[in-house]
């Protein structure tokens, strides 16, 4: 007799402006079988972002999660707390996390399975662009574009896949493919 197999957990990450939460969006909506994880974060609400993106939280709130061992992992991304809470996602569900390199190195060392998907854009002038039409400040644009240079060589080196976000649906297909051929080949 088998054991039951255990859903994926599939973490996406990437630097800033490269089109996480867009990507990851997409798949959510197109593939009944995944659970996407919701973050907390200190950092403010943005213009136009949707209530439900993150839990939002004062400073106190995440160290009083911490301190109650709530957190699979968290970091502190350019001044601000973000933190995947522990999972509880349905049985026969695979997780998404879309979350920075940290972390994903984070669950990578507690999780030797989870899949690590890492999105790079086609340059960095493109990145700019997106951090730009996103509404990002000028000032928060240059921090996430030298942060993304720290991160990149640590993403690469870590991922399971690296994915460059052209196009949006290109992408999207590519990465449904990858899931689908990691969920075959695990449930052999
Ligand atoms: P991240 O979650 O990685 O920080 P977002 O998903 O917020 O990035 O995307 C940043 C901006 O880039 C958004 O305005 C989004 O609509 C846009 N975007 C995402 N993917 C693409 C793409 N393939 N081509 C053009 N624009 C994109
Ligand atoms: P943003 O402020 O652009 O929403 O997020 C900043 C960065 O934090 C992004 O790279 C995003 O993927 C990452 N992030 C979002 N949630 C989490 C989380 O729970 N944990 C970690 N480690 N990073 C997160």
């Amino acid at each position: 007799m088998s054991a039951k197999p255990r859903g994926l957990v599939i973490v996406v990450s990437g630097p800033g402006g490269v089109g996480k939460s867009t990507i990851v969006d997409v798949l959510v909506k197109r593939d009944p079988k995944l659970w996407l994880s919701r973050s907390w974060t200190t950092r403010e609400q943005r213009v136009g972002e949707a209530p439900d993106a993150y839990k939002f939280v004062t400073r106190e709130q995440f160290e009083q999660h911490i301190a109650a061992d709530g957190f699979l992992e968290w970091t502190d991304f350019l001044g601000n707390l973000y933190g995947t809470p522990t999972p509880s996602a349905p049985d026969g569900k695979d997780i998404v996390l879309e979350i920075e390199v940290d972390g994903a190195q984070q669950v990578k060392k507690l999780n030797a399975d989870a899949l690590l998907l890492f999105i790079l854009p086609p340059s960095r002038q493109e990145q700019k662009s997106r951090l730009h039409g996103r509404g990002d400040p000028d000032q928060k644009v240059e921090k996430r574009l030298r942060k993304a240079e720290e991160e990149e060589p640590v993403g690469k080196a870590i991922a399971d896949y690296v994915l460059i976000n052209d196009d949006l649906a290109t992408t999207v297909d590519e990465m449904s493919r990858i899931i689908e051929f990691e969920r075959k080949g695990r449930h052999s």
